[in-house]
């Protein structure tokens, strides 16, 4: 079967970026400790952020310590959690909690019930839980029905399935969310949002960027309503260094580059 979708274009002018982490700017290991971000990428998205005047976000169901650590020595816009926490342009943070009643509750329910599933794994993120099954995919049903007895037994939470694991977060909390907060600020305001992701918690993402005409992008094989596709992380690597290649040479050209532009 033939994909009818295709490589997005390397586009220069006014875009805030997005990104996606992990199975989009990075592989994904068996561990998400295991992950890393190559220096070249790190590298290459800051000169892209300074192009953009800082209009580039990393958008994950990661906390926004480790998208931190993962990024440095930069530090970009953030939404961590799948946007239950952000930090702005300003390094201001937005955050949204669960109930500490609610949350004591669900992770003392959680860990009732989650050890006969062996190889499964309960993280605690603070305002969400995740419970991640990549190591015992046969448990992949177990766990999801214990997702959805979580959801009915506790008020204000939602499910969010991803790559062998299912989140459990507070309700309305969503990347596409995140993405719409963003674009309402400086430096974002005003520009085309471009989104890059893998999974299934970026189609949120994908529908606020495809409702303001921008360029929603999809990594690897799978249904989605993303409008472009490029094959694996790689490809998407190749992609981004091409966008920031395309900026730094026109800048020239145009005459704007300055001792910034060129680190
Ligand atoms: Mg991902």
């Amino acid at each position: 079967m033939t994909d009818p979708l295709t490589v997005p274009p390397v586009v220069r002018g006014n875009y805030a970026f997005f990104f996606d982490l992990d199975g989009t700017l990075a592989e994904i290991k068996p561990h998400p400790d295991q992950v890393t971000l190559p220096e070249p990428i790190r590298l290459t998205l800051h000169q892209l952020a300074q192009q953009q005047q800082g209009a580039l976000a990393l958008i994950s169901g990661r906390s926004m310590s480790e998208l931190d650590a993962l990024a440095a020595p930069y530090r970009f816009p953030l939404a961590g959690v799948h946007g239950a926490e952000r930090r702005d342009i300003k390094g201001q943070l937005h955050r949204v909690e669960l109930p500490p009643t609610l949350a004591a509750e669900l992770r003392h329910w959680l860990n009732e019930q989650a050890p006969p599933l062996e190889g499964c794994e309960v993280e605690n993120k603070g305002m969400a839980f995740a419970l991640h099954y990549r190591q015992a995919p046969q448990h992949q049903r177990a766990i999801e029905s214990l997702a959805q007895e979580a959801v009915k037994r506790f008020p204000g939470l939602a499910l969010q399935p991803g790559k062998c694991v299912v989140e459990i977060k507070p309700e309305g909390i969503n990347k596409g969310a995140a993405v719409s907060a963003f674009m309402q600020e400086a430096p974002f305001l005003g520009r085309l949002p471009v989104f890059v992701g893998d999974d299934l918690t970026d189609e949120a993402g994908f529908a606020v960027v495809n409702a303001a005409g921008g360029i929603s992008v999809k990594v690897g094989q799978g249904k989605t309503q993303a409008h472009w596709r490029l094959a694996s992380v790689a490809d998407t690597h190749h992609w981004l260094l091409q966008l920031a290649q395309l900026h730094a040479l026109t800048d020239r050209r145009e005459g704007y580059e300055s001792p910034d532009r060129r680190i």
